[in-house]
């Protein structure tokens, strides 16, 4: 039977070799620790959790923990791993980071089918093995140069720098309309939050003065790039600077009053059904409760759910739309998948359900089966499906999970957001328990 190669034991390559090894299929592990690290990891054990130790909310209510209990029901590894070393965290679910990537090396390494390889992967590999290529945000520069080669010049971004995105539904539309600059384009495309003279100066002062988040090894790089500076590094340059950059008013009447604000912050449609927005040039490096606490003062975000914070920092992820599948396979190669966060999925959890795509597929093929798709009711579906086919925008950003990609439920929840959820949830376990029924997961 073929073998399935997976390169980097991070928390997607070690859940796609669990996947591969339960369905009976050899894998060849390989990576790069002990003998070289990134630097952002600092252990030689396998799936180490280069920041936080925690995997986020365990509420199958909220989008990650609904992607946990997803995983959990077709035996991830990875969550087996996370829920045996628990500790206290609330309705988080947060692990003994030495522990957990302990239980994890032991696992892998104790599993017959699995054979480690220690060592540095430079090129992609091109001899018709079945591979998964999980090396991560830092993948190594050789690395990275070949797939850049494989992908094409436009393939590969190797820093990430996106503003926020919120929920379109939790908008507060008493202050916020709808409108295109200059009357130019579809009104529906651009939400506009008005401020006035008090407003500006006060989330100016917060704006300026709020903590910035850490920086991780050679992230503080990304500030030599003009074209995307942090909101909070602009607005420094001059009180006036963003009035005349991405919050000029000009062009954006309020349609309640034919009046110019003084200042206006466009948040721009990223999903057909407007249930997410992203706030337009708000790349920011702003810790992410700042982030909550500053752009809360926005007119109209007061209550408003972030989907994902802004982040700027070294990522290295393919412009997936167009060249990976929903299951993660090479368009033009299908016998290469990518898998964790360098597919533009984001996260601890997401990195990990993506192996389990990859991996659980990647064996389909090595055992001569058709490959298995999660349908878009359940999380790691939807997950699939956005970064094969990216968002509305055109400009394609890792994400995290949220049931605004998620299929629609067409039809009104009552009992707001969490019984919104709740009902994802219902739906999805029920299509991923039927899967397991029949065998698939
Ligand atoms: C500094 C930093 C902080 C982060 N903090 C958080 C956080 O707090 N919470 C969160 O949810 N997400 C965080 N993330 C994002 C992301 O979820 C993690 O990076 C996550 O570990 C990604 O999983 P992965 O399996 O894709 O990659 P990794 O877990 O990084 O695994 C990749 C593996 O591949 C190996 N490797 C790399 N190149 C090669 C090569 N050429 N040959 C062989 N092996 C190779 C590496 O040694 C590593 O073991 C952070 C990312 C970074 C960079």
């Amino acid at each position: 039977m073929n073998p399935v190669r997976v390169i980097g034991a991070g928390l997607a390559g070690c859940e796609a070799a669990w996947q591969a090894a339960r369905r009976g299929v050899r894998v060849e592990l390989y990576e790069m620790k002990p003998g070289a690290r990134t630097p952002a990891h600092k252990t030689d054990y396998m799936s180490e959790l280069v920041c936080s130790n925690s995997l986020r909310s365990n509420e199958t209510s909220n989008a990650v923990g609904l992607l946990k209990e997803e995983m959990r029901r077709a035996s991830s590894l990875i969550m087996e791993a996370a829920d045996k070393t628990r500790v206290p965290a609330g309705s988080a679910l947060a692990v003994d980071r030495h522990e957990f990537s302990k239980y994890i090396t032991e696992k892998i390494r104790s599993n017959e089918l699995i054979t480690v390889y220690e060592r540095e992967v430079t090129e992609v590999p091109d001899d018709g093995v079945l591979t998964v290529i999980a090396t991560g945000p830092l993948t190594t520069d050789a690395l990275s140069r070949s797939i850049e080669e494989t992908l094409g010049r436009a393939g590969l971004h190797f820093f990430d720098a996106a503003a926020p995105i919120v929920d379109g539904g939790t908008v507060n539309y008493d202050r916020a309309y709808f409108a295109s600059r200059y009357g130019r384009g579809e009104p529906s495309d651009y939400l506009n939050c008005p401020m006035t003279r008090e407003e500006y100066d006060a989330f100016y002062d917060a704006l300026v003065t709020a903590r910035v988040a850490e920086l991780h090894g050679d992230d503080g790089d990304i500030n030599v790039f003009e074209g995307c500076m942090p909101v909070e590094v602009m607005a420094a340059r001059g009180r006036d600077t963003l009035r005349f950059g991405p919050m000029k008013p000009v062009g954006l009447p309020d349609p309640r009053t034919g009046r110019e604000a003084y200042a206006v912050v466009q948040l721009r449609r990223e999903d057909a059904a407007g249930s997410m927005y992203n706030l337009v040039g708000f790349q920011t490096h702003l810790a992410f409760p700042e982030q909550r606490r500053v752009f809360g003062m926005i007119p109209g975000l007061e209550d408003a759910e972030f989907l994902r914070y802004g982040v700027m920092h070294r990522n290295t992820y393919i412009n997936s739309p167009g060249l990976l599948s929903r299951t993660y396979s090479l368009v033009s190669r299908p016998n290469i998948y990518f898998a964790g966060q360098m597919t533009g999925v984001e996260g601890y959890v997401e990195s990990a359900a993506s192996g389990l795509y990859a991996g659980i597929n990647a064996a389909r093929r090595a055992l001569g089966e058709d490959e298995l798709f999660f349908p878009e009711e359940t999380m790691t579906g939807a997950m699939g499906a956005y970064v094969s086919n990216g968002g509305l925008s055109g400009n394609f950003q890792p994400m995290n999970a949220n049931f605004g990609i998620i299929a629609p439920l067409g039809k009104k929840v009552r009992g707001g957001k969490r019984a919104r959820g709740e009902e994802y949830a219902r739906r999805a376990l029920e299509a991923i328990d039927k899967m397991k029924e029949e065998g698939l997961i």
